[in-house]
């Protein structure tokens, strides 16, 4: 029995690895680190590749949600309203500006948040939209841009998982007023190591975001603005651009996989497969699957401490299957959030989501043998499940 990882990695580097260990030889050669004609190269080409006028390289992902934000003004007093369910990034550069994060529940079809909510939470504090396109599926971006544009909002994307996916045939990052990506290795476009960028047609923001990524720094040893150090190394940006043109094939073979997934587990009725949506091309950063809990006595009720859906992953674990849980606690129940006041129960569907929700092996390069392996271990872990419980 094969192990199977939720990500493998080393399948990429082995397509890229000639011409990348020559060009990162070449960087270690040259003496610049830091900066120079990589990092520009590659802010031209992804620029490119989104359709933008404008990329700003960063450290990280997280980097480029609070750069964007602080370009744009927003701090103290301001509202941002965004997903409960992503990761704690998009939340926490919220309040690290002094803004106020205001949280609407989601739509489990798609895991992304719900914009009839969305538009009920706007008040007159409301300064910005971040839309999460969470596990690689777009946000319907023709309504929540209509959103914005009646109450005068800006949007920021939250493109992290999501780089190639597109909406209504424009990619992701290229829609709202400033895109915000990660290039955290096991995202669709990886580093090996830590990366960011920030795309916008916007030529003023840009030239703001250049500046506080350089410690408010128009010219070097003038400071204007209490800014950050954030960049990407050469040696990472020669990576990406030598990976950025295999994305669309490694976002294909997600694709295909996902499809894969589809066949071989629609006819298990206990599980909800994920769904794409219309006028989106999503990436597939995930797999992610929902298996719903069962009826529990009453005395047992509100105790989700160990859900079906831990006891299939741990089972799954143990026929070599390596399943994620991508998130079990959704951001407006995180301790660090008691502050801003929401109950349990509150944002029903993300609290169910982060009971049910199972992230499956996907990464280019899988095999359908290994796909086989996994929906053959997880209808096994069904049929257990059941037989224990007659
Ligand atoms: C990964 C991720 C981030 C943060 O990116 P880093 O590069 O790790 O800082 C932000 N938002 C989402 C949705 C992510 O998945």
């Amino acid at each position: 029995m094969n192990k199977i990882p939720p990500v493998d990695l080393t399948r990429q580097y082995e397509i890229i690895k000639e011409e990348a260990n020559l060009a990162v030889l070449e960087i270690l050669k040259s003496g610049r680190y830091i900066g120079g004609e990589a990092v520009a190269t590659f802010e031209q080409q992804f620029a490119n590749y989104i359709g933008v006028a404008e990329c700003v390289s960063c450290n990280s992902g997280t980097d480029a949600l609070f750069l964007a934000l602080k370009a744009l003004n927003i701090g103290v007093g301001d509202e941002v309203i965004t997903s409960p369910f992503t990761f704690f990034a998009t939340a926490e550069v919220i309040t690290r500006v002094g803004a106020k994060p205001i949280f609407v529940d989601i739509d489990l079809n798609t895991f992304n948040f719900n914009l009839a909510q969305v538009e009920q939470a706007i008040t007159s504090k409301t300064k910005a939209i971040i839309p999460v396109h969470l596990f690689g599926q777009p946000v319907d971006m023709s309504k929540l841009m209509a959103i914005a544009k009646s109450h005068n909002l800006y949007v920021i994307e939250d493109c992290a998982q999501a780089t190639g996916a597109a909406w209504d045939q424009n990619k992701v990052g290229s829609i709202g007023h400033v895109g915000c990506f990660s290039f955290f290795p096991t995202k669709n476009l990886g580093a090996c190591g830590d990366g960011g960028a920030i795309t916008t047609n916007d030529k003023a923001i840009a030239k703001q975001m250049r500046i506080l990524k350089e410690h408010g720094s128009p010219t070097r040893y003038r400071h204007d603005f209490i800014g950050i150090n954030s960049r990407i190394d050469a040696i990472q940006a020669v990576i990406l651009t030598f990976k950025l043109r295999h994305l669309d094939f490694w976002n294909e073979q997600r694709q295909q996989a996902a499809k894969y997934y589809q066949e071989l587990l629609q006819s298990v009725n206990s599980l909800k497969l994920p769904q794409a949506i219309e006028g989106g091309d999503s990436v597939w950063n995930q797999y992610t699957i929902c298996i719903a809990e069962r009826q529990k006595a009453e005395s047992d009720r509100g105790n989700y401490s160990f859900t079906l859906r831990d006891q299939i992953r741990k089972q799954l674990q143990d026929k070599g299957v390596v399943s994620l849980v991508y998130y079990p606690i959704p951001l407006h129940l995180q301790p660090v959030y008691q502050n801003l006041g929401y109950q349990e129960g509150q944002l029903p569907i993300v609290e169910q989501a982060a009971r049910e929700v199972l992230s499956l092996p996907i990464f280019p390069g899988i095999s359908e043998a290994e796909q086989e392996q996994v929906a053959y271990a997880l209808k096994d872990c069904l049929l257990e499940i059941e037989e224990n419980n007659v």
